[in-house]
């Protein structure tokens, strides 16, 4: 049965109450509170039911058929919210706002929260990343996008210009798992945001015009980024239900202030994960993080993904590691301040949105502890920012908040004695009583000479004195005692006195605990008017601790200061790639790459497993460390400030978009053409070879022509076109290298070494029989390769006497491609299977019956 089905009018009263709370959340899944369990209706109760294998039910509710049903424990909410969300499902939590068992009639239920992937602020939100909320706002010729991390509040803004490419590229960039957007948006865009991307899509048009959030862009006065906040905005208030006053002010992500690259670089380029499995480990990030804080991880992997053009603060940067490095002692005490300082920033924003708890603030008071040294280290480094150390906050925090306080705050045994003189006098009363009661035990033995009375306590009679049934009798009743329980070994009495003294004892307990609660309540509106202030700590703190972090890892990987230049130049002797020879260690042979202010291109041939697309990598990578204010794995570097980096490295595995592996390679390559710079880095990994070879040696010339000509970016491609060798004659800014192989007795020795000038052979042959290809298939392959040499060279001669009018007429196809050779083009024998391999061997022959 379908909620959109029912008869409302027939409706019980509790589900016409769910009716209409649902019907303000169409998409939202409704986690309906009753009594101990959160209970889904109608299609919510089959959707969850089956996602989660939980037991579909129903629900009499007035209608002839019973209403679907499913429901979890109320306190094991958290694991079942967490699974929803991970496939996509936003989750309101609806709870009873009135106590059952003192409400007549129907309990009020609201809404207190819309969990989504975005917004959430469990602590399952990974440590070491932003987990960012974003919009995407169309303003018909261009999109505002701004996006912030509810846990901690920084909140970013940008215009782009208006073409799907710039907006993938900042979604894919900073990983935004949700985005709302305004109906005015292509809707082919949401649908490649939802299925390429895995991006939760809300549309909405609604803005957020509360003044109290207007401090966030009072500093804008560019309208389209003032309204595109307020769309965002909107949809927070909306979904967390709560005033969140650690929002940030706004940061605009100004034109040209970053190093721009796309989703497909970052990824390739495994900048904060791997290719092959997601993971961190083995990426640049991975490489990079010596940090002692998760503010500070949080902040490398920001710069990672937003690297920087400013010379000026890489500089500084720059300044500061060497500092470190060189005050290492220095170094050594700030890394052990840091390893005690909390999360900062986190605690900030829990303090904002009020789910913080007593082990929270003593974080907090842990962490600020450590301040004054931090500050005395970053003075003595000559730091050019000051640290403010909240010493009031921290006395009031050693003041107040109990060591061993409990999680929960509703328990007491959270303030400290001598804080508060109301609490300890209630506290001393509750005491004096309790030792009375202990002292009583001992009185009334001697009193009434019953040796083994006692006096105990428990929950439903309160206190009592128990006599065993053999001392039943020597109780008398002039004593004033009532009898309370009888069990079968013994009597338990109270007395007027002891009744009088359990009163004392429970009303302090309860007027301590409500005291605490008030106290510790207090505490926490002092500490959330530092918000701001444990913000700006936040900010120092993850720049310092990224800082020792990158002079940590220069000192044990060798790396060095980067020398920026305003010339257009790259110089990078003996670079490395940090993170494969970080796994190789001492085999990683390191390359020199350099590119005068003469050279744009370079041109790489060399072997398949040689080294080229690593060698290209190298080069990305160490741009990216230096813009990031890092040192570079080198011996010396000097290279200009980039714009942007391209790359076309690797297969694409671009699957869903059902477009070819050739289509997206041109896609690639038109986007980078059209967006390069003279002041941009393009790496192009084998560009052309998704297609036949002379359909892609030709674009892989025109696009080489095209680079060289008019855009000017600095470039390297790598080829298995030798015949694109020749370029170097024609284009004066083009330079051939080549990776060198050694080969002895058809066994072929990768050197990983880059020299200048070309290679002139293919070792696609060896690399197959490295592989593990039948031999009869490689000798096979030798056979038809030695006669196409043959071809060639006969095709050269007779073509010597002709007039040379363009490059590729000297590999034109000598005969007219054959069916078998079109076929053979077409495999990869690399990627074939040995079965796959003699079938298909099994078939040319089949060809070739046909052709006599
Ligand atoms: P290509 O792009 O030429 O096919 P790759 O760059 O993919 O080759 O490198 C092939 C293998 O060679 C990689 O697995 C890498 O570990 C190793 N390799 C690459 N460059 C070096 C180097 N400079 N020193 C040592 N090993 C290297």
């Amino acid at each position: 049965m379908r909620r959109d089905e029912v008869d409302r009018s027939k409706l019980s009263p509790m589900m016409l109450q769910y009716m209409d709370i649902k019907d303000n959340y169409e998409d939202t899944i409704i986690f309906f509170r009753l009594g101990d369990f959160y209970e889904m209706f109608f299609d919510d109760a089959v959707l969850v039911s089956r996602e989660l294998e939980l037991t579909l039910t129903g629900k009499q509710a007035g209608l002839e058929e019973r209403v679907p049903m499913c429901g979890i424990p109320h306190h094991a909410y958290a694991n079942y919210i967490d699974q929803l969300i991970e496939r996509g499902y936003k989750v309101a939590i609806c709870e009873q706002m009135e106590d059952p068992k003192t409400t007549k009639g129907m309990v009020k239920r609201e809404v207190i929260q819309v969990v989504t992937r975005g917004t959430r602020l469990d602590d399952r939100v990974d440590s070491k990343s932003n987990n960012y909320i974003s919009n995407i706002y169309d303003f018909s010729y261009c999109y505002g996008i701004s996006y912030t991390d509810i846990s901690t509040g920084e909140f970013y803004a940008v215009i782009v210009d208006k073409d799907e490419h710039s907006v993938i590229r900042e979604v894919v960039r900073n990983s935004f798992k949700e985005v709302i957007v305004n109906s005015k948006i292509d809707r082919n865009l949401v649908n490649t945001l939802r299925s390429n991307y895995n991006v939760l899509v809300t549309i909405t048009d609604d803005l957020c015009e509360e003044d109290i959030y207007s401090y966030i862009y009072s500093n804008e006065e560019d309208t389209r980024i003032i309204t595109t906040i307020k769309h965002l905005l909107k949809y927070i208030v909306d979904t967390k239900k709560t005033t969140l006053t650690h929002l940030q002010k706004v940061e605009v992500i100004k034109e040209n202030s970053h190093l721009i690259f796309d989703g497909n670089t970052k990824k390739n380029l495994e900048l904060t994960e791997t290719i092959r499995t997601g993971d961190r480990m083995y990426s640049l990030l991975w490489f990079l993080d010596k940090n002692k804080t998760a503010m500070g991880s949080r902040f490398l992997k920001y710069n990672i993904e937003n690297p920087i053009t400013s010379k000026k603060e890489l500089e500084r940067r720059y300044d500061l590691i060497e500092k470190l490095s060189t005050e290492f002692i220095l170094r050594d005490d700030l890394m052990k301040e840091l390893n005690e300082v909390y999360d900062l920033e986190r605690l900030a924003g829990r303090v904002s949105y009020g789910n913080l708890n007593a082990k929270d603030l003593l974080q907090l008071k842990n962490s600020l502890k450590h301040l004054p040294n931090i500050k005395k280290i970053l003075e003595e480094l000559n730091y050019d920012k000051t640290l403010e150390t909240l010493d009031d906050v921290y006395e009031l925090l050693e003041s107040s908040i109990n060591e061993d306080a409990p999680f929960t705050v509703h328990e007491g045994r959270l303030i400290k004695d001598g804080y508060n003189s109301e609490l300890d006098e209630l506290r001393s009363v509750k005491n004096g009583s309790k030792d009375f009661i202990l002292t009583l035990e001992k009185e009334e033995k001697e009193r009434t000479g019953i040796k083994n009375l006692k006096v105990g306590y428990n929950k439903v009679f309160g206190y009592y004195i128990e006599v065993s049934k053999s001392n039943k009798d020597l109780v008398k009743d002039e004593w004033g005692w009532d009898r309370k329980q009888t069990l079968a070994n013994c009597e338990r009495y109270t007395t007027p006195l002891l009744k009088e003294k359990e009163n004392i004892i429970l009303g302090a307990e309860e007027k301590i605990i409500n005291l605490e609660y008030k106290l510790f309540m207090d505490i926490r509106e002092v500490v959330k008017r530092y918000i701001s202030n444990l913000q700006t700590i936040s900010k120092i703190i993850s720049e310092i601790d990224m800082l020792q972090s990158f002079s940590v890892i220069s000192d044990d990987n060798k790396l060095v200061r980067p020398t920026l230049t305003e010339e257009r130049k790259i110089e990078f002797i003996e670079c490395r790639h940090p993170v494969v020879e970080k796994v190789m260690k001492d085999k990683y042979i390191p390359n020199d790459i350099v590119m005068d202010e003469k050279t744009n291109i370079l041109l790489i041939t060399g072997p398949n497993m040689a080294g080229k697309s690593t060698y290209m990598r190298q080069c990305a990578i160490t741009i990216i460390m230096a813009q990031i204010g890092c040192f570079v794995p080198c011996k010396s570097a000097i290279m200009p400030i980039f714009d942007k980096i391209f790359t076309r490295i690797g297969a694409s595995d671009d699957l869903v978009s059902g477009e070819s592996t050739f289509m997206v390679e041109m896609k690639e390559a038109e986007y980078a053409i059209s967006e390069a710079t003279e002041d941009s880095l393009i790496l192009f990994d084998e560009l052309g070879r998704g297609t036949a070879t002379y359909d892609g040696m030709a674009l892989a010339q025109a696009i080489l022509e095209h680079i060289h000509n008019k855009i000017k970016a600095k470039t390297m491609f790598s080829t298995h076109y030798h015949e694109l060798v020749s370029l170097d004659k024609k284009l004066k800014n083009l330079e051939n290298v080549h990776v060198s192989a050694l080969e002895e007795d058809g066994h072929i020795t990768f050197l990983h070494k880059v020299k200048k000038g070309a290679v002139d052979k293919s070792y696609g042959i060896h690399v197959a029989s490295l592989a593990g290809l039948p031999n009869s298939v490689i000798d096979r392959s030798k056979e038809i390769l030695s006669k196409y040499e043959n071809n060639s060279k006969k095709r050269e001669k007779e073509n010597n006497s002709f007039e040379q009018t363009s490059l590729f007429d000297s590999f034109e196809p000598i005969v007219k491609e054959s069916k078998i050779e079109k076929e053979l083009e077409k495999i990869n024998p690399i990627e074939m299977t040995p079965m796959e391999a003699i079938n298909f061997l099994y078939n040319l022959k089949e060809e070739m019956k046909k052709d006599k």
